[in-house]
């Protein structure tokens, strides 16, 4: 028989509860931490005064609360000292940035990237060196605890290998180890899909707080999927669950990057969407998507007839899903923001056909609240991770001043 947990386990597993609750609520008086948590006034003192002395928060007085007596100081997180390097790769694009403990961009470089055969020292060097400029122009007491990177691909959960990325031509690609192997601050570099970690940024910090089944469906040329089911990210045995691009809603359908014919990513992903507007090749991109939302309102035959066509497909996809996993909310990112936007009554009217009405009556479909940001949000909570389950034990890994 195993024994309970030690007195010090249940200390150090509090420390990373609190931290959590300031990291993702904000400043949160004594008072309240003492109610969410569970535990009495002179334990939540206690931790408290452990994460002072380890530089992760810090106590304030309140500003002026109107009541009587003394006031329950506040405890605020360490922002502007604690950080995590954050990455984002996508299609078109490439993002770096530093985010404070209580997910604050600090600072933060991105790019366009070049469409063409992925290229892994060329994308690490041009990350790594944009990492390099932010931390030149931090403070000598501030400490980095984590690092982590969304990738537009599936991602091995056990090693972070990217095994594949159709739309950015990288299979069996080291890129956090490579990442980290520049970046040489003695970190590793923890790699998530993309689509995974944009669900985990809107049920963490977006518009899918306080859901415990939500879907989120990211576009960026393809179409990614992240699914969270109790809470908890569904990840599958080796960590490439929810790809739900490649669920086929249309047999015999357009070929698809992965081989298959007729996924959902191959019927409404912007490929698709632009040759069905009668647009030009050379001109792609989420601008260009933009544009054909942009002309159907305007009453170009073409563009409405492109959407209504993706919107059906999209309708379809979103209407398996909701029938398998029953969520309380779609959340559309990325491209298919703009998609969904353009194609809503279609997409509306799919689901209203194709979801059995126990699974569609509370259903909610919304657009992403982080916007562009939200998979490079995921990735700096992904980088959180780790120091706000066992913050002390991080803190001497990492060496902090
Ligand atoms: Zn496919």
């Amino acid at each position: 028989m195993r024994a309970g947990p030690s007195q010090e386990e249940i200390r150090r597993h509090n420390l990373g509860v609190l931290l959590r609750h300031v990291h993702l609520g904000g400043p949160t008086s004594r008072a309240e931490l003492t109610s969410r948590m569970g535990l009495n006034r002179s334990t939540i003192m206690a931790l408290t005064a452990d994460l002072t002395a380890a530089g992760l928060v810090r106590e304030e007085l309140p500003k002026e609360t109107g009541r009587a007596g003394r006031p329950s100081l506040v405890v605020r997180p360490e922002s502007a000292r604690v950080y995590v390097l954050a990455f984002d790769v996508g299609v078109d694009r490439v993002v770096a940035a530093r985010v404070g403990l209580g997910g604050v961009i600090l600072d933060r470089r991105e790019a366009p990237r070049a469409r063409g055969p992925f290229d892994l020292e060329a994308l690490t060097t041009q990350l790594a060196g944009f990492a390099r400029q932010m931390l030149r122009k931090t403070r000598p007491d501030t400490v980095c605890v984590g690092a982590a990177a969304a990738f537009a691909g599936g991602v091995r959960a056990a090693d972070g290998l990217v095994k594949f990325g159709p739309n950015l031509g990288a299979t069996d690609v080291p890129f956090g180890e490579e990442l980290a192997r520049r970046l040489g601050l003695g970190l590793p570099v923890s790699v998530g899909n993309d689509a995974n970690l944009g669900a985990l940024a809107e049920h963490t910090r977006g518009i899918g707080v306080g859901c415990r089944d939500l879907i989120y469906l990211h576009g960026d040329v393809g179409i990614g999927g992240g699914v969270i089911v109790g809470g908890q990210l569904l990840s599958g045995h080796s960590g490439y669950g929810g790809e739900v691009g490649h669920m086929v809603v249309n047999p015999g359908g357009r070929l698809c990057g992965c081989g298959s014919r007729g996924c959902l990513e191959a019927e409404v992903g912007e490929r698709t969407v632009l040759e069905a507007a009668g647009r030009v090749e050379d001109h792609v991109g989420r601008d260009a998507i933009r544009d054909v939302v942009d002309a159907a309102d305007r009453g170009d035959i073409m563009a409405q007839g492109a959407l209504m066509r993706v919107g059906d497909w999209l309708g379809i996809g979103v209407a398996n899903l909701v029938n398998i996993f029953n969520p309380e909310i779609v959340i559309f990112g990325g491209m298919l923001r703009d998609i969904y936007l353009g194609s809503a009554a279609q997409v509306r009217s799919r689901i209203a056909t194709g979801a059995l009405a126990g699974t569609r009556e509370r259903l909610r479909l919304r657009t992403s609240a982080l916007g562009d940001d939200a998979t490079l949000t995921g990735a700096a909570e992904l980088a959180f991770s780790q120091v706000l389950s066992d913050p002390l034990e991080v803190l001497a890994r990492v060496g902090a001043p």
